[in-house]
C-alpha cells in the first residue's frame, strides 16, 4: 500500500496517517514529524531546516527530495506506506514518481483532506505536542483531560509548537495556496486524487479512508 494523504496543516493527516499505518502494518513517513527530531538533534538536516519551519516556510526542494529518495530506498519502505507532508510542491510530486517508477513501484492513491481554513487555525492555534514522544493532542482532548501539562503516555513535556500560533499557521496556510494547492491538478490529472471531507470527527473520516482503500482494492482483484 503506497498512500499519500494530503491537505492544509491542521487537517488532521498525522491523525489519519497514524490509524492506516497501524491498520495496514506500513510505515508512516510525516517529513515533518523527521524534520522536527533532525532539529532536535542539531543534525545538519535539522540545522539546515531550522529557520525555515520556525517562520512556517518550505524546507527547500532539494532537501526534502534527498531525504525522501533515502526512505524510500530504504528496507523500511518495502512494503508500502503512509506518505503525510510530501509532497508539497510540483517539483516534490515530479521527483516522487520518477523514484517509484525507478523502484518499479505505484502509487495506490492521493487522499485529500479538505477543512475550511478558519478551523484549521482554530484547530492549530490550540494544539499541544508531547516534547518526548511527538503525540499530538487537539484542543478538544485537552479539554477532555481537563489540561494537562504532561503526556498521558510517556509523561512528557506539552508543548506548543513554534509554528503554530496563529500568525504563523495564516503564513502556513498561504504557502500551501501558492505552493502545495497546485498538486491537486497534478494528482487528478493521473486519475489517483480522492478528496474528502475533513471536517468529521476523526473516526469517520479514518472509516471513509478505508472504505476507498477497501474499494480501489476490491476493483483490482
Ligand atoms: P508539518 O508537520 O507537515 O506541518 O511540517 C512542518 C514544517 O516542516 C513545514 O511547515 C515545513 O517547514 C517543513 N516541511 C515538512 N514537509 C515538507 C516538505 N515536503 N517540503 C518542504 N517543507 C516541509
Amino acid at each position: 500500500m503506497r498512500i499519500i494523504l494530503f491537505g492544509p496543516p491542521g487537517v488532521g493527516k498525522g491523525t489519519q496517517a497514524k490509524l492506516l499505518s497501524e491498520e495496514f502494518s506500513v510505515p508512516h513517513i510525516s517529513t515533518g514529524d523527521l524534520l522536527r527530531a533532525a532539529v532536535k538533534n542539531q543534525s545538519t538536516l535539522g540545522k539546515k531546516a531550522q529557520e525555515y519551519m520556525d517562520a512556517g516556510n518550505l524546507v527547500p526542494d532539494d532537501v526534502m527530495i534527498g531525504l525522501i529518495r533515502e526512505i524510500l530506498s530504504s528496507p523500511k519502505a518495502k512494503r508500502g506506506f503512509i506518505l503525510d507532508g510530501f509532497p508539497r510542491t510540483v517539483p516534490q510530486a515530479q521527483a516522487l514518481d520518477t523514484m517509484l517508477s525507478g523502484l518499479g513501484l505505484k502509487l495506490d492513491g492521493v487522499i485529500s483532506l479538505r477543512v475550511e481554513h478558519e478551523e484549521v487555525i482554530k484547530r492549530l492555534s490550540g494544539r499541544k505536542m508531547c516534547r518526548t514522544c511527538g503525540r499530538i493532542y487537539s484542543t478538544q482532548q485537552l479539554e477532555i483531560i481537563d489540561m494537562p501539562t504532561k503526556c498521558q503516555d510517556c509523561g512528557g513535556e506539552l508543548f506548543q509548537r513554534e509554528d503554530d500560533d496563529a500568525e504563523t499557521v495564516r503564513h502556513r496556510l498561504e504557502v500551501y495556496v501558492k505552493e502545495t494547492k497546485p498538486l491537486k491538478d497534478f494528482y487528478r490529472e493521473t486519475g489517483r486524487f480522492i478528496q474528502i471531507d475533513g471536517m468529521l470527527e476523526v473516526p469517520f473520516v479514518h472509516k471513509t479512508i478505508l472504505d476507498i482503500v477497501y474499494k480501489s482494492r476490491n476493483g483490482k482483484d
